[in-house]
């Protein structure tokens, strides 16, 4: 299992209390498996005094490397920047909050090692407050049917990854909660195993009840990133046309009636109506043809870092 680099990348905000149980209960395990490891701690503007014990862990274990945002920019580009600033092979997050149990890696890697291309935990038996856990099945739920995939528990914090899927994953807003339906899009096998969950013992969770307000239109986000990503020409242009159609339909109409009885006869309102539908559908044609130029966008350089204020490597 020393083989490969592991890199466990860890976002930070406020985890003041949890840092350095963590970082022993993570030295614990991957001495006893000989894992081969670093650690990317990404602060993510914490205002307590998480970064100062990062330094101090920073000074102990050159493995451990500290990515410092200059302010918060939430868990996605804390996760795309840890990605960024890794080196292994193979890539585990975990959330800070001693909620994931790092127990649990050695089982992640052996599943990559079985071919898959990421793994995700599933806290089947967890313990958050029904606030939390309803919503999120609920969310589960609606996403395994609008996207068809089978993971049960999309936002788990505990994955494991090999390096080919983290760099074509390009996480912003509220994207890392759709992980494992962006990795299958693009065909990446995707896994899942059943992890311990502990309750959180220090510091509050980031995330309020605002979650579950954006969660529905983060569902739409990743629905049409997964399912036009690649061609959004195609779901802009065939609505387009369609709007078009209607609207060039009725236009031969109104010209029929004008030509054959001399008068379009009250019809003005159509007439319009037919106006609007073709101009909304040619725009909406060409707002897929210039979906499609972003698209084919070159985005491989670092996409965060600009964010960054510090590096300790
Ligand atoms: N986190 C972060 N930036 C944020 C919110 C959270 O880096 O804007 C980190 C947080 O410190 C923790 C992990 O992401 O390590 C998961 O956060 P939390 O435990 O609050 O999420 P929950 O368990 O409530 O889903
Ligand atoms: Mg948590």
């Amino acid at each position: 299992m020393n083989k490969f680099l592991i890199s466990i990348v860890i976002p930070i905000k406020n985890e003041e209390e949890s840092i350095e149980k963590l970082y022993l209960e993570i030295i614990d395990v991957v001495k006893k498996n000989k894992i081969n490891y670093q650690i990317v701690f990404v602060d993510d503007g914490s205002t307590d005094k998480s970064y100062q014990i990062l330094e101090k862990l920073h000074k102990l274990d050159k493995k451990i490397k500290i990515v410092k945002l200059r302010g918060w920019f939430g868990k996605s580009i804390a996760l795309q920047a840890g990605f960024e600033n890794s080196n292994g092979e193979i890539i585990i997050t975990m959330d800070a909050d001693l909620q994931d149990n790092p127990i649990e890696i050695p089982k992640l890697i052996k599943m990559l090692g079985e071919g898959y291309d990421l793994v995700s935990g599933w806290k089947k038996n967890r313990h958050d407050p029904i606030s939390k856990t309803l919503p999120s099945k609920l969310g589960n739920w609606t996403t395994r049917l609008l996207t068809g995939i089978k993971i049960h528990d999309l936002n788990c914090g505990l994955k494991a990854y090999k390096r080919v899927v983290v760099e074509n994953l390009h996480l912003y807003g509220e994207l890392y909660k759709y992980i494992p339906v962006l990795a299958e899009k693009q065909n990446f096998k995707v896994g899942e195993i059943i992890v311990i969950h502990r309750p959180r013992k220090y510091g509050k969770s980031k995330f309020g009840w605002q979650r579950n307000i954006k969660g529905f239109l983060d569902m739409l986000t990743v629905t049409f990133l997964t399912g036009y990503m690649k061609k959004p020409a195609h779901f802009f242009g065939t609505i387009g046309i369609m709007l078009s159609f209607i609207g060039f339909l009725i236009g031969v109409y109104i010209t029929y009636l004008r030509v054959f009885t001399g008068t379009i006869q009250y019809r003005q309102p159509l007439l319009f109506l037919g106006m609007l539908l073709m101009i909304i559908g040619i725009q909406l044609i060409t707002t897929g043809l210039l979906a499609e130029m972003l698209v084919n966008l070159d985005q491989k350089e670092n996409l965060t870092e600009k964010y960054i204020e510090e590096k300790l490597f």
